[in-house]
């Protein structure tokens, strides 16, 4: 097998006939032998059922279905533990990532590199998405050492020797783009279209971008519990000046009582910092426990393809 693609679906239903005929569209036009993998996240519109009849016709084509809702990384990784294509694509089921793009980062694939990404060009975003994303982007690139312009598109090739190690971590939470980095050394970025979602709304809430930002952060470096450590050394040399420094005044200017609602505002500032720091703490003590648990990151139900049959 030459190309394996895999594609997380989660209610896509009406997204699917669209993606799966540009995807067999164009890579018929490759000279390669391929597959398309699709992971059913545990739809409940009746994606499924497209996604079966595209492998009961189509031979290229696996289907995996999960027991429930897992996560769209969750999914890919499923896809890629079963992939046995030399290079493997991953893109979003909403053709927010045209099909047509891939034959680009093949051809990328080709100069021997050993995970090529999407960056982006005129994302279309919630404006407030991509400027949190711009951000994000510059502080991953710093800590993860790499400069690359665009951590979260999904459209991606790796190279096989890139997934075996991918699927070989047993993490729960993980973020893809961001685990193939740490096992390619030839990395390349390069600009791909990005379009509309074609049907639906994003499935991710504030809520669910934020924990996916910090399964970025927490899982690939721990600069945030040392910044943390850092401002608490800060503050509380701060502290100890300002303690001189009221002493010396006490001395100077005799006792006072102006300024108590001052103190109020330093402490609160404290306090907040304080539970910053113990929310950091507790996300990261979070984590531990539930990779210590091992539980399973997803439960597969039943998986269709045409050469099990
Ligand atoms: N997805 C998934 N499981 C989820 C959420 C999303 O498999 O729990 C899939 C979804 O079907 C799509 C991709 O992940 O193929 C990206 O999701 P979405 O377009 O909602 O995210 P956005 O583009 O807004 O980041
Ligand atoms: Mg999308």
């Amino acid at each position: 097998m030459d190309v394996s693609i895999v594609v997380p679906v989660y209610n896509e239903c009406r997204n699917l006939s669209a993606l799966y005929d540009r995807l067999r569209r164009m890579m018929e036009t490759q000279r390669v032998s391929y597959e398309m993998i699709f992971v059913d996240d545990g739809s409940g519109d009746g994606s499924l059922e497209i996604l079966k009849s595209f492998s009961a016709t189509d031979p290229h084509v696996t289907v995996i279905e999960f027991m429930r809702n897992f996560g769209q990384h969750a999914a890919v990784m499923a896809g890629l533990e079963r992939s046995t294509g030399e290079v493997v694509v991953t893109l979003d089921a909403d053709l927010q990532n045209p099909p047509e793009e891939i034959p680009k980062l093949l051809q990328k694939m080709e100069e021997g590199y050993d995970t090529v990404g999407g960056h982006r060009q005129r994302r279309e975003d919630f404006f407030l998405r991509k400027m949190a994303s711009f951000f994000l982007n510059k502080w991953s690139a710093s800590l993860f050492g790499l400069e690359l312009k665009d951590y979260g598109c999904m459209l991606r090739a790796y190279r096989r020797t890139v997934v075996d190690q991918i699927v070989k971590c047993q993490e729960t939470s993980t973020y893809i783009p961001a685990l193939a980095n740490s096992f390619a050394k030839r990395v390349t970025e390069i600009p791909v279209e990005h379009a509309a979602r074609a049907e639906g709304t994003s499935h991710y809430s504030l809520l669910k971008l934020l924990r996916l930002n910090f399964d970025l952060m927490t899982g690939f470096s721990l600069l945030p519990i040392q910044l943390v450590g850092l401002a608490g050394v800060i503050v509380a040399l701060f502290g100890l000046l300002f303690g001189a420094f009221l002493f010396v005044r006490r001395l100077m200017v005799g006792p006072e009582v102006e300024g108590v609602f001052t103190l109020f505002a330093i402490m609160f500032v404290f306090i907040g910092l304080q539970l910053l720091a113990l929310g950091i703490v507790g996300e990261y003590v979070g984590r531990i426990y539930r990779e210590v648990r091992r539980r399973p990151r997803s439960v597969v139900r039943k998986i269709y393809s045409q050469e099990k049959q």
